[in-house]
């Protein structure tokens, strides 16, 4: 039986403040997606009416029942217009779905690791916190002349992936005429490019510093580029900090010491078709891959177990979750009020 844990209308005061009783029951509506009618009910306080379809993460979508094949594709490599012929959908709906969807999964994300940072000042943990960064390339639109650098912060043991931020950068490496001129001419309509890649890499260890604010030992790998350790030690300022850098030009095959964070990117190259090389799935814009990155970073740390061999998710070898969460709840409730937001781990009833 569905109990409504709050008013859904947020300038309501029984969204904030519910009292037990603060609705009634308004009868059942029939949708044509749905096998089961569906309850409604009526706030007390400001008399609008609601249904238990408000608090999911599928309210008003069209065709709910195929929002977990689009999550699955789009986080297997495959380009959004190939996902759209797979599902018979038109190019445009799965857009929209696929942006609805992302949405929905990097609130949960970040929700989640919210309640992780809610514990870990509760109870602290003496676990230092362990993470390796890098910074891979890739561009939006055109790969002349809009480069865009990705920093990724993961836990090397557990694989959690506290943030993967893009970030434009200026254009640079071998400069042939043409691309002189198209530079020159991007220049000329828009301005110079903004390098934005030191507000990402500070971004992105930001991120795990709010997810263990408890934690006073960090231990950070990363390659030897000189602005890593000014970023650190802003941070982590106030924290035990041994930070070990590797020349990127070492081997990164297996045992090496940046192997975790190498093996991510070429993961997250493999997984989202818009960073593979030489390929048609090319990101337009940065905002885009903004919200890509963080779908498969919520996907890949609730539920997808660490590895193949693993029945563990990198939330769980982390330990900020009990258990994996099934599909149904990574696409279960609305997270878009933040820590009001019904968490996915203690549901308010069974999923539908
Ligand atoms: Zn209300």
């Amino acid at each position: 039986m569905f109990h409504p844990p709050r008013c859904p209308f947020v300038d309501c005061d029984r969204h904030r403040h519910p009292e037990p009783s603060f609705y009634t029951r308004h009868g059942y509506y029939r949708a044509q997606c749905r096998a089961h009618p569906i309850p409604r009910f009526r706030c007390r306080a400001c008399e609008r009416t609601f249904s238990r379809q408000t608090f999911h993460s599928s309210y008003r979508d069209q065709k709910p029942h195929l929002n977990s094949s689009v999550l699955n594709l789009l986080c297997s490599g495959i380009g959004f217009r190939q996902t759209a012929r797979v599902l018979k959908l038109t190019p445009n709906n799965l857009v929209a779905k696929a942006r609805k969807i992302s949405r929905h999964v990097a609130r949960l994300d970040q929700n989640l690791k919210d309640r992780v940072a809610l514990l870990d000042e509760a109870a602290p943990s003496v676990a230092p916190l362990e993470l390796q960064m890098d910074e891979f390339e890739t561009y939006e639109s055109r790969r002349n002349t809009r480069p865009i650098s990705i920093p990724v912060v993961i836990d090397p043991v557990s694989r959690f992936r506290f943030a993967a931020i893009p970030a434009p950068i200026r254009p640079r490496g071998t400069m042939t005429i043409a691309r002189i001129a198209a530079i020159a001419e991007e220049e000329r309509r828009y301005g110079p490019r903004q390098d934005l890649s030191a507000e990402a890499c500070i971004a992105a260890f930001q991120a795990a510093a709010d997810t263990r604010p408890a934690a006073s030992t960090v231990i950070v790998g990363t390659d030897c580029k000189t602005t890593y350790p000014g970023f650190i030690a802003k941070v982590f300022s106030g924290r035990k900090v041994y930070h070990q850098q590797t020349a990127s030009v070492r081997s990164r095959g297996a045992g090496t010491p940046l192997f975790a964070i190498n093996h991510t990117e070429a993961i997250l190259r493999d997984h989202v078709g818009r960073l593979r090389r030489n390929s048609w799935l090319v990101s337009k814009k940065q905002q885009y891959l903004d919200l890509h990155l963080r779908l498969i970073n919520g996907f890949r740390n609730w539920l997808r177990p660490r590895f193949n061999t693993d029945t563990r998710t990198p939330a769980q070898i982390a330990g900020f979750a009990t258990r994996p969460l099934k599909m149904a709840e990574l696409l279960g409730w609305r997270q878009d009020w933040a820590a009001l937001s019904p968490s996915p781990f203690t549901p308010i009833c069974a999923l539908h």
